[in-house]
Order: structure tokens, then sequence, then C-alpha cells
């Protein structure tokens, strides 16, 4: 895709700091880290979200996301990782990309549920009814 800085990366149209690359994706360190290590997958091929990877492609996508994580453990001597997608975003940039943050004991982060604090106004049983008859 023309405009998309991820796209661009992969053809070193822009440099990045490589830390991973195999036949389909490549990883590289956040511009903007939240912690140091902080890792970005992608594939190579162009899609803004999960809906537009085959399940072959996901899978490739996400045998990297563990074959990096263990570099970055092994690496850092992290003592955890949090692993994300923000699907859909609107403000990110339009190429899937899966954030894999180093996490240490005291690092004054918390874990993925702490992001959103909305809590469901209906029961979770008309929740899970109204996903499962989508
Ligand atoms: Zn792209």
């Amino acid at each position: 895709m023309d405009n998309c800085i991820f796209c661009k990366l992969v053809t070193n149209d822009i440099p990045s700091l490589r830390v991973y690359e195999d036949d389909d994706t490549i990883s590289f360190l956040e511009l903007n880290p939240s912690a140091p290590g902080h890792a970005m997958v992608i594939l190579k091929k162009h899609g803004y979200s999960i809906f537009e990877y085959t399940q072959e492609d996901l899978g490739k996508l996400m045998a990297s996301v563990s074959h990096v994580s263990k570099k970055i453990e092994t690496a850092l001597h992290t003592d955890s990782l949090t692993i994300g997608i923000n699907h859909h975003e609107e403000t990110g940039v339009p190429h899937l990309h899966v954030h894999i943050i180093p996490r240490w004991n005291n690092d004054n982060g918390s874990a993925l549920q702490s992001i959103v604090k909305n809590p469901p106004k209906e029961s979770r049983e008309a929740i899970a009814d109204k996903i499962k008859a989508a």
C-alpha cells in the first residue's frame, strides 16, 4: 500500500531497527517505546485488520510473535511480556501489528484488562448470547 508507513519499512524505504525477519514477517523496535525492547511484529503483506488475512497468514504472524517474544525474554531478562493488538484503532498505523512490550516487576505498568474501564450494563449472559448469535 502506497501510503502505509509499515509497508515502507518492509521495503526499506523507511529505515527501522529490525530484530527479526523471515519470508512473511518482520519485527522491529517501536519508535516510541513503552519499555526497553518494545517491539512490533507485522506481516509483510499489507492488511488493516485480522479480517483481511487468511488463517495461514495469521498463523505465520503468531509464530513470529512467539519467536520474537522468546528472543526478547532471553536478551533482556524480562519478568513477563504484554502482547497485544489495538484492533481497528483509528489513530494508529493502518497495517495490522502486534505489540510485544517487555515487562519487569514494579515497572509501573499493569495488565491489559486495565486499559479500559467500561463496565457492562447488560448481564454477561446476555452479552454472551449476542456474541454467539452473531
Ligand atoms: Zn501496510
